[in-house]
């Protein structure tokens, strides 16, 4: 599998790339160079910035941030932004080394200060024997890999609740604002128009989530990615052991996911855009819990897809989890 770390070949193209002038390619009236860690930051930022900016994401849409290699194209692009829009929380974990090796000085916006941090559930602390102490351990240290690992002891998926993407869009605003002072008025003014949207959509949510009997709230997913959106409407997500955007789960692994499954009885199994479906398709098949559809959690679809802007996003996941929980 790919290799977690700014890759050799990326190294060295930095090396050749910083010999040249590093430099402020921005003049005004042209928009301010922006590169963003992820798709669902990238829609946020150009939420806010309209024509102000122009945003480009390091790891675009259907791409697994959890498992990104920079290419030196990339390390340049950072090199000559004013702006870099990070989410934190540890999401992006190779990204302190590639800011060093581009140089980066200009100004970032770690989207998630400020907001209420979830910690991550603990890899021992699900609560299921799963026989074995060999088994055990192994299922842990894969769960801890996929995700805990990587990120530390925080969740990072804080743009599944609306109410921290306003947080969030609230950050980009004031950085952008510092890093391009002319335009404050026209960024604060976009950002209020834009949250106005995001509110209205966090009270749509509630509002229909709150209408699932709490009996069919229990669903499954490829990397316990939900936590935050839970949280906020009411849902259970199971943290489900073994599954992580980086492993695949050997024969035993998938028996105790299917105990765990049934046990739980879970109603509905949901796939993400990020992750190989067939572990979900077979777990479908030996449990019979019915795959609900694809749920996008890290990274958004492309221009053509259902969920090429965050707005869409949240609306396409809330539409396909409801229609996989409401009863009949
Ligand atoms: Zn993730």
């Amino acid at each position: 599998m790919s290799n977690f770390y700014l890759n050799r070949r990326a190294l060295l193209g930095l090396a050749l790339t910083s010999a040249l002038p590093v430099g402020s390619v921005w003049a005004a009236g042209q928009p301010l160079p922006v590169v963003a860690s992820f798709s669902i930051l990238q829609d946020l930022t150009r939420q806010v910035g309209g024509e102000l900016v122009s945003v480009s994401a390091l790891v675009g849409p259907d791409g697994d941030a959890h498992v990104f290699e920079p290419t030196p194209q990339q390390a340049r692009q950072l090199q000559q932004a004013k702006v870099l829009v990070s989410n934190g929380l540890d999401f992006e974990g190779w990204l302190p080394r590639l800011k060093k090796a581009a140089g980066f000085k200009g100004q970032e916006i770690v989207a998630s200060q400020g907001i209420a941090v979830r910690a991550l559930p603990k890899g021992h602390d699900h609560g299921h024997d799963h026989g074995a102490d060999k088994a055990g351990h192994d299922l842990d240290h894969d769960h801890d890999h996929g995700h805990g690992h990587n990120h530390g002891p925080n969740d990072p998926h804080a743009w599944q609740d609306v109410k921290n993407a306003i947080v969030y869009v609230r950050n980009i605003a004031k950085g952008l604002a510092t890093a391009d002072p002319a335009n404050a008025a026209q960024y604060d003014k976009q950002a209020t128009q834009y949250i106005a949207r995001l509110t209205a959509l966090d009270a749509s949510l509630r509002q229909r989530f709150a209408a699932v009997p709490a009996a069919r709230r229990t669903v499954v997913s490829t990397h316990d990615a939900f936590g935050y959106f839970a949280q906020a409407y009411g849902l259970r997500f199971v943290p489900v052991r073994g599954l992580s955007t980086e492993s695949e789960p050997s024969a035993r692994d998938m028996a105790a996911l299917v105990k765990q499954v049934r046990e739980a009885r879970i109603g509905a199994i949901f796939l993400e855009n990020i992750s190989d479906p067939r572990l979900l398709e077979q777990l479908s098949r030996e449990t019979g819990a019915a795959i609900g559809g694809r749920l996008y959690s890290d990274a958004l679809s492309p221009a053509t897809g259902p969920a090429a802007t965050y707005i869409d996003m949240v609306e396409t996941n809330a539409t396909t989890l409801l229609k996989a929980l409401q009863p009949g």
